[in-house]
């Protein structure tokens, strides 16, 4: 029996769909590559603080349909199903629909138009366990090997996505920046 879309999604997915923040948490090849650059940063004396490893599916779907349904950017009977989501988006009325969503995008906390104008990804490279969101603070100029045992002197720079030396220390141990998203990085730069 399927659950109209609503407030209770959010509780539902806070208990059963949670997001981790966990390095053990990312699929096993990234991680390696998340953890050797971490360990050199931290050895070099940089403070490092992981926000976000591997995202939740279901909960990336109910942020997906929820946001497109309540944009008004899809029928509800657009949304696809998924396995383990017992949730119903097409309340038989459009405007019932519409609210039942809005009431999931607020108590996500997503951010709507003007302030964000994409819908929440279905295909982030969070939600295989291939990315990582993290702040790297340092004062004067880091230190720091590369992957091959180099020394790189990496001066600290207010925007990160500016920070081209950074990246290429990143990029020797696999980890691959994403210049227009500040903390993120994966295997594939997206
Ligand atoms: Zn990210």
């Amino acid at each position: 029996m399927a659950t109209k879309s609503g407030r209770y999604w959010v509780s539902w997915a806070n208990t059963n769909a949670k997001n981790s923040n966990s390095i053990e948490d990312l699929e096993p090849g990234f991680r390696a590559c998340a953890q050797a650059f971490i360990q050199a940063l931290t050895e070099a004396g940089a403070e490092v603080t992981v926000c976000a490893t591997r995202r939740c599916g279901k909960r990336a779907y109910l942020f997906h349909w929820s946001w497109k349904i309540s944009q008004d950017l899809c029928a509800p009977s657009e949304a696809e199903p998924m396995e383990g989501v017992s949730i119903r988006w097409d309340h038989g009325d459009l405007a019932q629909s519409a609210a039942g969503a809005l009431e999931m995008v607020r108590g996500f906390g997503l951010a709507m138009p003007p302030r964000c104008v994409n819908s929440p990804s279905l295909t982030s490279n969070h939600i295989t366990g291939q990315a990582i969101d993290m702040t790297i603070n340092w004062q004067g100029t880091l230190k720091v090997r590369t992957k091959n045992g180099d020394e790189a002197a990496v001066p600290y720079l207010e925007d990160v996505n500016q920070n081209t030396l950074l990246h290429a220390v990143g990029e020797s141990y696999g980890a691959i920046k994403l210049v227009t998203d500040a903390p993120h990085w994966s295997y594939n730069g997206r």
